[in-house]
């Protein structure tokens, strides 16, 4: 295993009863390489490996993206069941939960999870100052490790594009060690999920609902199968077919993505593989990889170099300075969070996003960029339009609470990973997205009769 793809905080200092690995960003089986590198220490050290996951309130999440998360989770579970090693479902706040269990297996070392985001990484750094197991951070959610692709915030996809590619090939061909049954078993009882029904239940009513209905099934076989029914039926024609939304053209895999599924790295490894015998789609893979790799780490690349991902203040100094120029322009129209959230604006196409959106849980990545860059347009001031974009999009999104969508708004509103356009009443010179262009690129009617009318 790459080496690279591991952070050290604390080497392991004691001799400890166990190893931990703890799950949040990456729940899968395979292709897991912090699962993975848990189990070499466990065995290097004779001890037993138990996998940890703490379920925990995050933003604005609602109640049915847990369940779909927690569908998943069952089958990590049977197939850990299945290499003798026990899941370990903890509820509450993370530090806490995770310092009482130490405190009870006084652990030789716990593997975690990267993540960008601020919680996660405030959550290791407090770990690292109150244990005294060894503690290891593996990047199992990008294919080049954010600290290896570049050592800095990077201006956009143009500067972060040629590192990535400069690593691709190693960090592709780094095969994770295939999960053995492991020889050391868990002393003591763990409580499976589906005796834990009643805690489960009791934290999942203390999180808002959004009334979805999720039409499709959640966990690691499910990302496998999406993933093939796209190479079989989508992958060719993505690279023009992407931006149509009254089509069904791009992969839908970034819910699965989100929870850590699928591992990105399993789809190009296997969209590359099918370019040996079908070299004709070299452009739609490209194009792909240009989504889910550069787009994608440069996600991840932003929300953890950037001091924070959630604010005007973390925008490039040209588009800070054009939107506090134009912070007081008349805006045309003015809508609330609430005339926002119930889809009550004048323009159908953004209607028929957001009931897309609500309904489904998933809103065409096209008409993400219109909706979002909507919102600056007609709220009062920057600020407040990605305020209301991140619940809306956290809420009622199921890949929500995802770098991807921290720095997509921060794209749409201020300019993030951009450079200026032609300057223009409240957005400055902020790209900006008009009806008549969506008319001009698909037909907007049939998507906007697709869902208002459902
Ligand atoms: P595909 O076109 O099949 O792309 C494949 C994968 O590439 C995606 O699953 C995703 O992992 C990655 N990708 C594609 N486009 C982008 C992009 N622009 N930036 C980063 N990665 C990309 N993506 C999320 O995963 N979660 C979000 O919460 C989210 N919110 C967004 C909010 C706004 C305002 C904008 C403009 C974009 C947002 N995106 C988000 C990025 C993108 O729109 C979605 O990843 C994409 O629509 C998901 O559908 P798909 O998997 O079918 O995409």
């Amino acid at each position: 295993m790459n080496i690279g793809r591991t952070r050290t905080h604390k080497q392991v200092s004691v001799r400890g009863n166990a190893v931990l690995y703890v799950m949040s960003r990456d729940q899968r089986i395979s292709d897991n390489y912090g699962l993975a590198f848990a189990q070499k220490l466990a065995v290097e050290k004779s001890l037993p490996l138990a996998v940890v996951f703490v379920l925990s309130k995050k933003g604005h999440r609602s109640r049915e993206h847990y369940r779909f998360m927690l569908d998943g989770l069952v089958e990590v579970e049977q197939s850990l069941e299945a290499h003798s090693i026990p899941f370990m479902l903890l509820i509450g706040d993370p530090l806490q939960a995770l310092s009482n269990l130490f405190h009870h297996t006084t652990p030789s070392a716990v593997v975690m999870d990267f993540s960008p985001l601020k919680g996660p990484q405030k959550l290791i750094q407090e770990l690292k100052r109150s244990s005294d197991s060894g503690l290891y951070e593996v990047d199992s959610h990008n294919i080049v490790p954010v600290w290896v692709a570049s050592e800095k915030q990077e201006v956009g996809a143009r500067t972060l594009r040629p590192k990535i590619h400069k690593k691709l090939h190693e960090f592709l061909g780094d095969i994770c060690p295939l999960l053995v049954k492991h020889p050391k078993i868990w002393p003591g009882k763990v409580l499976r999920l589906s005796e834990l029904t009643s805690q489960i239940d009791n934290f999942l009513n203390s999180i808002p609902e959004n009334n979805q209905k999720l039409l499709f099934k959640s966990g690691e076989s499910a990302a496998h199968s999406k993933l093939n029914d796209f190479i079989l039926h989508r992958l060719e024609g993505y690279a023009e077919q992407r931006n149509r939304p009254d089509l069904d053209g791009t992969s839908g895999l970034s819910s699965y993505l989100h929870y850590g599924q699928i591992a990105s790295l399993a789809v190009v490894r296997a969209l590359r593989e099918l370019l040996v015998t079908r070299p004709e789609l070299a452009g739609d893979v490209d194009c792909i990889i240009e989504e889910m790799v550069v787009r994608k780490e440069l996600s991840d690349n932003y929300c953890y170099y950037a001091q924070g991902y959630r604010r005007v203040e973390h925008a490039p100094n040209w588009a800070q300075s054009t939107l506090k120029k134009h912070e007081s322009d008349i805006r045309e129209f003015l809508y609330s969070k609430e005339d926002f959230e119930k889809a009550q604006t004048h323009d159908p196409g953004w209607n028929a996003a957001q009931t897309q959106l609500i309904k489904s849980g998933i809103m065409h990545g096209y008409m993400r960029m219109y909706w979002a860059k909507k919102v600056l347009e007609w709220s009062s001031s920057p600020q407040e339009a990605i305020d209301t974009l991140i619940y809306l999009n956290d809420h009622y999104s199921i890949d929500g609470g995802d770098p991807n969508g921290y720095t997509g708004i921060m794209w749409s509103v201020c300019g993030v990973h951009d450079r200026p356009w032609g300057e223009r009443q409240v957005y400055g010179s902020i790209r900006c997205m008009v009806y008549s262009g969506l008319k001009r690129k698909f037909p907007i009617e049939d998507y906007v009769k697709q869902w208002i009318t459902k």
